[in-house]
């Protein structure tokens, strides 16, 4: 029995109910869907009948029959608005469609061929979503384009299954009060003793530029710059998604936090300061100026050698020798 009485369209008035569901088959446009179907059987009359039940039935079946002919349904719209972290209005300006076609979408009015199909093609094509959201971010306010962006720029890493992204995913795993400016020296360390550890030699290929406050990979800033000073929020990224990494590379990037996690972002960017690389490609630079010279791979591994001759490092654990050493110049030079 319900609380409260449901209309009956056969009494014409209120009426106790006892409710039931059952999955039903039923033609819609000359197409046949299947779906649970939720009802009340009148107390008084004995007709099935729908009350507040009305609006969910109809959304179900349109959202089957959504499914069933291949036009992009609520669920896989929200799907959009979530991994690019956009909302209804937003969207819709970004692609150009007027400014309530979402959220009307949203509300059960079926969306056109062509429209269906763009929005199916963004769903799984983050770099063609960029493309929409450069086009229109004059459309949008600047922090929802930036946070977007982000997002946008994180599904193509994750997409391209970039390994200095699952790097920098673990990182945020076993760090949790990691911002970007910590994370960006953590990576540019990994790299440079993985140039050293022929186990881990491949870890990560791709060149940081020597930016003023240290390296930076451009791709993780952009990836993560909308957090601004903020820890990066790691839930909300690594949520239902798996690292890919070795076990082997696991343990070597365990044993860099361990020597360099536990820094403040400002004594790391004094630490990267002081290596050779970073120097090398800004040779001739004032130190406040703006810089996105690559940071040459060669010369990184160079140094790195050099450091693990230095101070007799022949495996991950020794790491926190250098890491020691070099805590104690970049406080030095920071007083
Ligand atoms: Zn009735």
């Amino acid at each position: 029995m319900n609380k409260e009485k449901q209309f009956c369209d056969y009494c014409l008035d209120y009426r106790n109910g006892k409710y039931e569901e059952k999955i039903i088959k039923e033609i819609i446009d000359g197409i046949e869907i299947e779906y649970l179907e939720k009802y009340y059987i009148c107390d008084t009359c004995g007709n099935k009948f729908y009350g507040d039940l009305y609006d969910y039935n109809v959304s179900t079946a349109n959202e089957k029959l959504r499914e069933k002919t291949g036009i992009i349904t609520v669920k896989e719209i929200e799907k959009i608005m979530k991994k690019y972290s956009i909302g209804k209005k937003p969207l819709s300006l970004v692609l150009g469609l007027g400014e309530v076609t979402i959220i009307r979408y949203l509300d059960g009015q079926n969306p056109t061929k062509d429209n269906s199909d763009l929005l199916k093609r963004v769903l799984y094509n983050p770099f063609l979503f960029e493309m929409f959201l450069l086009a229109n971010k004059d459309k949008i306010s600047s922090v929802a384009y930036k946070k977007s962006m982000g997002k946008t720029k994180q599904e193509e890493l994750t997409d391209s299954n970039s390994k200095l992204y699952n790097v920098s995913l673990y990182i945020l795993q076993k760090e949790k009060e990691v911002d970007t400016l910590s994370l960006q020296k953590l990576l540019y360390f990994c790299s440079g003793f993985s140039k050293v550890f022929p186990n881990v030699k491949d870890l990560i290929l791709d060149c940081s530029e020597s930016w003023k406050y240290g390296p930076v990979y451009r791709e993780i800033y952009e990836a993560f710059s909308y957090y601004g000073y903020d820890k990066i929020d790691f839930d909300e990224l690594v949520k239902d998604r798996d690292i890919n990494l070795s076990l082997e590379e696991k343990k070597y990037i365990d044993a860099i936090i361990e020597a360099f996690g536990f820094y403040s972002g400002s004594i790391l960017r004094e630490m990267t300061h002081m290596t050779d690389p970073w120097i090398e490609s800004r040779k001739g630079l004032d130190d406040d100026a703006f810089s996105n010279r690559i940071i040459d791979n060669g010369s990184i591994e160079k140094y790195f050698k050099k450091v693990c001759e230095e101070y007799k490092i022949s495996n991950y654990d020794d790491i926190k020798k250098y890491s020691d050493d070099m805590f104690k110049k970049a406080k030095a030079k920071l007083m």
